[in-house]
């Protein structure tokens, strides 16, 4: 056995520990070999012993259970080893779409991403949504073209989505011998030697490396020429060596490789077949040698609570501190609370600083994680990823940092839920516990959120898709032993102002006894954003701080709660810049029922419109249902935007309101024969048709 970790260049200079850190994720379409990938990296650098095959459901990395059950990846675990002389954090992103969120909370933290396709598939719909979601947060990209070994395998197809399916300017790095049952090895075009793969293997680090065979000496020789070629744009020297035709070294060629993977968004293509212990230890020493380091990341630029100034503190220990919670998880021994640091030092049993609570939190201890067991350490520093304990207060989304330097990474706002669903325990008596549970989820979980009618009692979830629903009741269920029954899930619609207005609101009350009495001059504008802002423009002193608060209050409570037709009213901007109040009957709660009734006269004024959810849906199916696929869309109120050919399977983009797609999962399966596949995510609300609205 052999290994490339030590390959071909040993660098000269020793590199600090952070320039030896990876923060990476593996993101794929489902079923694309994600968890298969992570379970033979955790055995080759020792931290299984056994693998459990993902088909066993014993994969380590799916940490919750009902993600086994499943077969798919919902939370967020971090695992942290060693590969060669560097550490690796792998951090688990979902791959089903209706936790975008999700996927967009774990993304925003990685240096570096695996990319994993099917070798016969290619890039698929959601390879896309996370792609674009990638190339939002600036995250570096390998490819890795999985399952090499399954009939239909086309690896130069395969490279060519990559291409013209995602956009990418991606070129092989390896190419395969053999294709499908024939696939036995690959030509390494960086050091052009050729690595061949026993039949058999149980261990995915067994491979013997040696001379390119004459059979595919010359299709290596031009892989590596348009690799080189393409390389060039970044690099003259390598330009100078290609005119002269001379071979350029090989340090050389990793090199410009690093730097085009690293800053120019060039996608090096790699290739294996995890499931036989195929190609993994190549695809690890590509992540040290072509990701970056949290270092070649740079300063990560946050703002100042206050002031809004633009801050970046540089990554390193002697910063000021600087960190992201990115996930909380709930554990049977105390909730755990994922922090990225970015510079300066986090020590366990120090004192941080939340700035959007405004309040000091004492961080407990720390701890690298492996799936399920954890590693405590002293401290973390810039660059490194760990879990905390006894954290109380801050929630994913929240920067810790130092009183005296703060800094704010990012926005803390998530998506709002596009869709709800009333849940009731089966035995009245664990109604507490029910809540407390939610309470627990929702804490894990910002785009899931808990509410309870006062009137009825009754207990809503709200979420991101049907999906989302269905796995936090199906975690009652398993984790938590609690049953509960459900009702159907129900669009979450919205309403916004079609107009402006300005008008006087006066609550006042004052025959006989203590009387009320508030007075404000509100301005309403739709501002077509999906908040509502309050502006204060009152001079003079004619209201207080304290009344004004009241007020405010009193106008949200009205707006969010859903006013008169029960959908929350956003989007709205509501100036005050007048009031009167009175010596004796004013008082905060008559401002506060002033407020609402500035929501009312808004309302009556401001012609109210309701809107729904829509969703990009994006289907891919074989050529053969594509009509009944368009029709079905059709019949769902969707607009179809695109058909695009993707080899023999056609790509229907459409936008489709939500509340058409109840249950579109099974109608799909039927309407294909289980081969089309789809995925969803929320893109704005738009107008109900009159016609639907029963008045
Ligand atoms: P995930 O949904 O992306 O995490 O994919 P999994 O790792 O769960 O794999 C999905 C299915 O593909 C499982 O049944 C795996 O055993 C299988 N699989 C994974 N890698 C390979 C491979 O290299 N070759 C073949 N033939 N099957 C694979």
């Amino acid at each position: 056995m052999c290994s490339l970790a030590l390959g071909a260049t040993k660098r000269r200079r020793a590199k600090s520990p952070m320039e030896r850190t990876r923060n990476i994720g593996v993101v794929a379409h489902i079923d694309s070999g994600k968890t298969t990938i992570t379970e033979r990296m955790l055995k080759l650098t020792g931290r299984i012993h056994r693998i459990g095959e993902v088909h066993d459901g014993e994969a380590k990395m799916d940490f919750l259970k009902e993600e086994r059950e499943r077969g798919i990846t919902i939370g967020s675990a971090v695992t942290f080893f060693k590969w060669d002389d560097s550490s690796i954090n792998l951090i688990d992103t979902p791959g089903h779409v209706d936790f975008t969120a999700e996927v967009e909370r774990s993304l925003r933290i990685l240096d570096g991403a695996i990319l994993a396709v099917d070798s016969v598939a290619g890039a698929q719909a959601q390879t896309e949504t996370v792609n674009r979601q990638m190339n939002k947060y600036g995250v570096a990209r390998l490819a890795f073209v999985n399952k090499m070994d399954r009939v239909g395998a086309d690896f130069a197809n395969a490279v060519k989505s990559l291409r013209t399916r995602l956009g990418l300017e991606a070129a092989p790095i390896q190419i395969p011998v053999g294709e499908g049952p024939e696939y036995r090895g690959i030509v390494d075009l960086v050091r052009m030697v050729q690595i061949n793969y026993p039949d058999q293997s149980d261990d995915p680090g067994e491979f013997v490396e040696g001379d390119i065979e004459d059979a595919y000496l010359d299709r290596a020789r031009q892989a590596r020429a348009t690799l080189l070629e393409t390389l060039s744009h970044w690099n003259d020297e390598l330009v100078e060596l290609l005119l002269e035709e001379s071979e350029p070294p090989v340090e050389l060629v990793m090199e410009v490789l690093r730097h085009a993977t690293c800053k120019e968004n060039f996608v090096p293509v790699l290739l294996g077949a995890a499931l036989r212990n195929r190609g993994v230890p190549a695809l690890l020493d590509a992540v040290l040698h072509y990701l970056p380091s949290p270092i070649d990341q740079g300063a990560v630029v946050g703002h100042h609570p206050k002031t809004e100034e633009e801050i970046a503190f540089e990554p390193n220990p002697e910063s000021p501190l600087g960190a992201l919670v990115f996930k909380t998880v709930h554990h049977p021994s105390g909730d755990l609370t994922f922090v990225r640091v970015y510079s300066g030092c986090l020590e366990s049993g120090s004192t941080v600083y939340n700035p959007r609570l405004r309040k000091t939190e004492r961080i407990g201890r720390l701890y690298l994680v492996h799936a399920s067991t954890r590693e405590s350490v002293e401290a973390a520093k810039a660059g490194q990823i760990v879990a905390c304990t006894s954290v109380k207060l801050s929630a994913t989304g929240d920067t810790l940092c130092t009183r005296e330097k703060p800094i704010v990474y990012g926005s803390t706002t998530f998506a709002r839920p596009v869709i709800s669903m009333a849940v009731e325990p089966k035995v009245n008596s664990q109604r507490d516990r029910l809540g407390m549970i939610l309470g627990v989820i929702a804490r894990e979980d910002p785009t899931f959120q808990v509410q309870v009618d006062d009137e009825t009692g009754q207990t809503l979830i709200s979420g991101m898709g049907e999906l989302h629903l269905e796995v936090v009741v199906h975690r009652l269920h398993d984790e938590f032993k609690l049953d509960v029954s459900t009702g159907k899930p129900r669009v979450a619609y919205r309403q916004t102002l079609s107009r402006p207005a300005a008008f006087e609101a006066r609550y006042v009350k004052q025959t006989g006894g203590s009387g009320q009495f508030a007075v404000a001059k509100v301005q309403i504008t739709p501002t077509g954003g999906e908040e509502v802002e309050f502006v204060d423009k009152i001079t003079q002193g004619k209201i207080t701080k304290e009344f004004l608060t009241a007020f405010e209050r009193g106008l949200r409570e009205h707006f969010e709660g859903g006013g008169a037709r029960g959908a929350p009213i956003l989007g709205v901007r509501a100036l005050v810049d007048d009031g009167k109040m009175h010596e004796v009957d004013s008082s905060q709660a008559a401002f506060y029922a002033c407020g609402a009734l500035a929501g009312r006269m808004a309302e009556e004024r401001c012609e109210p419109v309701l809107l729904e959810p829509i969703m990009g849906v994006e289907v891919t199916t074989p050529e053969e249902y594509l009509g009944a696929v368009l029709g079905d869309i059709n019949s769902r109120r969707g607009i179809v935007r695109d058909v695009g050919a993707e080899g023999p399977v056609r790509v229907v983009s459409a936008r489709v309101p939500l509340a058409e797609l109840a249950a579109y999962s099974t109608t799909l399966r039927s309407l294909t024969s289980g081969r089309g596949d789809y995925s969803m995510e929320p893109q704005g609300y738009e107008r109900v048709p009159a016609s639907l609205i029963s008045s």
